[in-house]
């Protein structure tokens, strides 16, 4: 079932947005190299329980997410465990997942972060797939279907020979963390579900610099892409309304 969210209730996706948006603001800033990502999923709960909220993502699923964050480096496409073992080092990139819940509503964003200097063809496609998102946001309006957006998000990243991962996709979001309709990025336009206002929609791009192919590790939760080669994911929580679609997980000193 598709959840339409009141206008009353905006205030209280915005007020569960923020606090993402904080914890992916301290993590831009936490991300280098030496620092593992136990840490930062350390720094993200310690913001998450400063505001009395809970972590979305921990202990979620079968078996329970043991973090506050999904922390996943180069060929991790999502769902990475934070580990003391993991130590960033010059030249990873790292996409952080987090989600937070207060009040009964969910925030959910994701950023990809450079650790020191990265190859430009990395950057480049750190860079492509926040882009492919807001391609997508173009079709985050009452009137145009969920395909709309997929097959925007898929046609500006396949453009550049990227890789758009098709077993993972975005969601509905509100009183649940996923919830209907999944957000796919990839498919055709004018199909799907019609969005209406009062929706609350995940788009998350996960896009590969090499093939679409993804293999799950042993731990029974990681994605990491099949040929080794890096991937990024962009991800903004939106609340489609009458004037526009807002972002509810959108950093402060965003330039959107
Ligand atoms: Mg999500």
């Amino acid at each position: 079932m598709v959840e339409i969210l009141t206008e009353g209730e905006y205030e209280y996706m915005l007020a569960a947005g923020k606090i993402v948006a904080e914890v992916l603001t301290a993590m831009r800033t936490a991300v280098k190299p030496g620092v593992s990502t136990l840490e930062l999923d350390k720094l993200a709960y310690d913001i998450i329980l400063s505001h009395n909220a809970t972590p979305s993502f921990l202990n979620y699923g079968t078996p329970p997410f043991p973090g506050s964050i999904c922390a996943s480096v180069n060929d991790a496409v999502v769902h990475g465990i934070p580990s003391s073992k993991v130590i960033l080092k010059d030249g990873d990139i790292i996409s952080v997942d987090v989600g937070a819940y207060i009040n009964g509503y969910h925030g959910d964003a994701a950023r990809t972060f450079a650790v020191g200097n990265v190859d430009k063809k990395v950057l480049l496609l750190i860079e492509r797939t926040k882009q492919s998102f807001f391609e997508g946001l173009k079709y985050c309006r009452e009137g145009y279907r969920v395909g709309d957006i997929s097959h925007a998000v898929q046609e500006y990243a396949e453009s550049f020979g990227y890789g758009v991962v098709k077993p993972l996709t975005g969601h509905g979001i509100g009183h649940n963390l996923h919830q209907d309709p999944d957000v796919p990025n990839y498919g055709r336009a004018g199909r799907g579900h019609r969005i209406t206002n009062g929706m609350g929609i995940c788009v998350e791009p996960m896009i590969n610099l090499g093939t679409d192919d993804v293999v799950m590790l042993d731990d029974e939760w990681t994605i990491a892409t099949a040929d080794g080669k890096p991937s990024a994911h962009y991800e903004n929580t939106i609340l489609i309304t009458a004037n526009g679609p807002i972002l509810t997980t959108i950093e402060e000193d965003a330039n959107v």
